[in-house]
């Protein structure tokens, strides 16, 4: 039977279950399965014999080499590739990969932040195969899914305590369900993570040295024209980037990433692309493919293709949304049916979400901070950055009148009159869309909006799977405590009683209004405006119960989480700053010393032969004040970022950086731009706005 090319292409580079099923001996593929559905412990005969498909399989599809793929704590993917190669005694040679090369790897690590928690004289790192994430193969490398931790067995990845807090939720999600009489073999978290992202031309992108070093442009003046005709959002695809997309689609499918959706989003020349949804863990791996693959696609088009949460000022920055649900069997748990106020068993797990969310806002808010997510979080573009939930018309009215212990009204879907009789009917959608809200009821499940584009959304939901274990935990704790009262009355209450506690969290109005910030401060939510704010929360000590209790991260870990993203923020600034100063001393202000110098030349031309020059010499100097500005920030930058390099305390440091150079570094910008609107293009010494954002 002929195929369509997308069903025969369809993850033919990965290491499927029926690809296991077809080469494996049937023992070993049970065996197998046992370790992947029930977390058996793995045996290392079963290893060899899968070593051995899994080689024979890579071959067939052109790997020489294989890898141990790992997220490193620095939240993208790492790889080093070693050959199947093996030499004979008699001078052949053979491909061969061993159950131990499969299970285990030790990359030379010691570069790999860890935040401390290896010296250096025990820099040693494993791998270990993640058996539960299917192998595939890219640029003729098998790639091993795997989990790094440390020689001391501590997590050093992103991977590990992800596994850990899915582990956890189900646990007591199981044990949530049990008390309804259900008892399912599997509970995950489901994941959609929709990727934002910018593309402009490679030869532009080239000529900036700050987005070639730091992913944004740190200077840049305001474009004539900016997203205020809001015809970019889902506007005509331009030829380029609609080809682009096309082969990233097919590269994706062929790796088994089901992506489904994509469109031009708000800011002008920024995309979108979205997946059907997937396991949790699955779909972050699925998302960091996605995410090298578009970088490697793009200048085969002559693109560049920018993940930074902000790389251009004026215009809306890229966010990631983290679509999450709960499934039992396949069966979606956040589905609230016809009658949600009926639905007991969604009721108690709405209750878990909200009170999950209000006791631990402040690490939901950690665990997307970032030096590149503070410009969008709060900047009236993306979720502000007090963390509230939205529930909409549907559910809002019911947890209201159950807190007030009143019969809710029921919200029946309503049907939308075109007055058009030959259009079918419509079904008006039972939340509607609020697009200010960070953690949003979207129907069936929820969408946390605060994670940042270029971000590995593992933080975000180790920590939302596992507060949400913990408010299970308490659920079935409660029911423990009143055996010998009916368990739907006892159900009811700890409803009715947890949505009043948490009530503060829900918010369904404009998230991005100043009376909300005010509103929330009255409410008591903490309004962590930047990363160096936003991070203590980690080390908090209620958070590192929390990750304790559940066995997901010790304390030790959370500390060196704490550290490395801390550090990260400092060494992100410095960088940014270096390059300013760079940029100002190397380029700008020569450039504008030189238009500076044509300048003063017509000046002294005109009163050599007695015509007047009063703009002229306006003009000069203008840009003589310029310059004396830029040289002065630039001097002042220099020496505040020297200053905070040398700041020991890494909270102090961070702060330093956020009270002192970042505000320097505003300043700089400003004085640089304001010359950019008065110099002439030609000696413009990068592509402005205009020319990056407008391309034809
Ligand atoms: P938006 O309107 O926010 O752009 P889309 O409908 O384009 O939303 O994307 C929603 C995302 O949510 C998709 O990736 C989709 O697969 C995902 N999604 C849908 N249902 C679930 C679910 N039950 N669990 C997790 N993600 C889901
Ligand atoms: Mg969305």
């Amino acid at each position: 039977m002929a195929q369509d090319k997308v069903t025969s292409e369809w993850g033919e580079l990965l290491f499927t279950d029926a690809d296991m099923r077809e080469r494996l001996p049937k023992p070993t593929y049970k065996e197998l399965r046992r370790v992947i559905d029930q977390g058996m412990p793995l045996d290392i005969h079963i290893a060899n014999e899968v070593a051995h498909a899994m080689k024979e399989w890579a071959l067939e599809h052109g790997a020489t080499h294989f890898t141990h793929w790992f997220q490193p704590l620095s939240g993208i993917t790492s790889e080093k590739h070693d050959s199947f190669l093996t030499l004979q005694d008699d001078g052949s040679i053979l491909m061969a990969f061993s159950g131990k090369e499969l299970v285990q790897g030790e990359p030379d690590a010691s570069s790999f932040p860890n935040g401390g928690l290896r010296a250096t004289f025990e820099a040693r790192g494993y791998t270990v195969w993640d058996p539960t994430s299917p192998a595939f193969v890219k640029d003729e490398v098998l790639c091993i899914p795997t989990a790094f931790i440390s020689y001391t067995g501590e997590a050093l990845d992103k991977r590990t305590p992800l596994l850990r807090s899915e582990i956890a939720l189900e646990r007591q999600a199981k044990r949530l369900l049990a008390l309804f009489g259900r008892s399912p073999r599997r509970v995950v978290t489901t994941i959609g993570p929709e990727q934002e992202y910018f593309l402009i031309k490679e030869e532009d992108y080239e000529r900036r040295q700050d987005l070639i070093l730091t992913g944004r442009t740190l200077f840049g003046a305001m474009p004539a024209k900016g997203q205020e005709l809001e015809e970019h959002y889902f506007g005509a695809i331009r030829p380029t980037v609609s080809a682009f997309m096309k082969e990233l689609d097919d590269e994706l499918w062929k790796l088994g990433v089901p992506v489904k959706t994509k469109h031009n989003e708000v800011a002008p020349c920024q995309h979108e692309l979205a997946p059907i949804f997937e396991r949790g863990s699955l779909a972050i791996d699925d998302n960091l493919l996605t995410m090298e693959k578009m970088k490697l696609i793009a200048p085969k088009y002559g693109l560049a293709c920018l993940q930074h949460e902000k790389p251009f000022e004026y215009v809306n920055g890229s966010g990631k949304h983290n679509n999450w649900s709960i499934s039992a069997d396949g069966k979606n748990l956040l589905e609230p049916g016809p009658h949600p106020e009926d639905n007991l068993q969604f009721l108690v797990l709405l209750a878990c979400l909200v009170a999950a969310v209000d006791e631990h806002a402040d690490l939901m808010r950690a665990s997307v901070a970032s030096a590149g997510n503070d410009h969008r979080l709060g900047a009236n573009e993306a979720p502000p950055a007090v963390v509230s939930v939205f529930l909409g018309d549907a559910l809002t009215p019911v947890v209201d009148a159950l807190i007030r212990k009143e019969q809710a009204e029921v919200h029946e879907d309503e049907v939308v009159d075109l007055g058009v009789p030959q259009l079918p009917p419509v079904l008006r959608d039972n939340t509607d869309r609020n697009r200010t809200s960070p953690f949003a009821f979207t129907g069936n499940k929820f969408e946390f909006r605060m994670c940042g584009s270029q971000q590995n959304l593992s933080d975000p939901n180790v920590v939302l799977n596992t507060a949400v274990a913990e408010q299970c935990e308490r659920f079935c704790d409660y029911v423990a405590a009143r055996q010998d009262e009916e368990f739907l009355t006892v159900a009811m209450r700890f409803v009715r009683h947890t949505l009043r506690d948490h009530r503060r969290v829900i918010f369904d109005g404009n998230g991005y209004s100043s009376e909300w910030e005010d509103e929330a401060e009255r409410r008591g939510l903490p309004n962590h405006k930047t990363c160096a704010d936003a991070l203590p929360a980690l080390i908090d000590p209620k958070s590192v119960a929390l990750f304790e209790k559940y066995e997901v991260l010790s304390e030790a870990e959370i500390h060196a989480r704490y550290a490395a993203k801390a550090e990260q923020y400092a060494k992100l600034l410095n960088i940014e700053a270096n390059v300013m100063v760079h940029m100002a001393r190397r380029q700008y202000l020569p450039a504008i010393m030189g238009f500076s110098d044509s300048v003063v030349q017509i000046v002294l031309n005109r009163k050599a032969v007695g015509i007047e020059a009063k703009t002229e010499e306006e003009l000069a100097r203008k840009l003589a004040d310029g310059i004396a500005s830029i040289s002065e920030l630039t001097g002042r930058l220099e020496d505040k970022n020297a200053k905070a390099a040398s700041i020991e305390d890494l909270g102090k440091r961070d702060e330093y950086y956020r009270d002192e150079v970042l505000p320097t570094m505003e300043a700089l910008r400003a004085s640089v731009d304001a010359m950019e609107s008065i110099c002439a293009k030609e000696c413009w010494p990068v592509p402005s706005y205009n020319d990056m954002l407008f391309y034809v």
